[in-house]
């Protein structure tokens, strides 16, 4: 199974994004597929299109077109739970110890990288970033 992580404009900027593969990867995912972009304003309301309207919006889309971002397409055994565990709370202040969001997130906000919440949004969002053509060129 599949799930998409972004390292967020954060961890790209502070140099972390290194630092966040390797953990990735030590945590047993494989990379299928990987970008780094620059999300436009649309771009940033449509993929966080679920949260339009609570009182964090606004925030949220700024800080994802402040810097570029990297999605990853990352593949192992239950993607998508095993990566919320590794990323760790929403907030670092509650995430546990040795989760990335512990380690790299500076806050609530600017918290390090994002995970997929389900298979099928994990789907949709491996989509968004990467086309069919793309994952079958790469043989992913
Ligand atoms: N967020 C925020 N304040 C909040 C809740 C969320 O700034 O009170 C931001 C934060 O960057 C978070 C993103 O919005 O990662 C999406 O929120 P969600 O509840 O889906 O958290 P996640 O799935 O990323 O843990
Ligand atoms: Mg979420």
């Amino acid at each position: 199974m599949q799930t998409l992580a972004i390292i967020k404009p954060d961890a790209i900027a502070s140099g972390k994004a290194g630092l966040i593969l390797a953990h990735l990867q030590e945590a047993g995912f494989t990379m299928n597929a990987a970008r780094l972009v620059r999300l436009t304003l649309p771009q940033a309301e449509a993929f966080y299109g679920v949260h339009k309207g609570r009182p964090f919006f606004a925030e949220l889309v700024a800080f994802m077109t402040s810097g570029p971002c990297m999605p990853l397409a990352l593949s192992r055994k239950d993607a998508v739970p095993h990566l919320r565990t590794v990323i760790g709370a929403t907030d670092p202040s509650e995430a546990a110890a040795g989760t990335i969001r512990k380690l790299y997130a500076e806050s609530k906000g600017r918290n390090a990288i994002h995970a997929s919440d389900s298979d099928e949004n994990a789907a949709r969002e491996i989509a968004f970033f990467f086309p069919e053509g793309e994952l079958a060129a790469l043989g992913s």
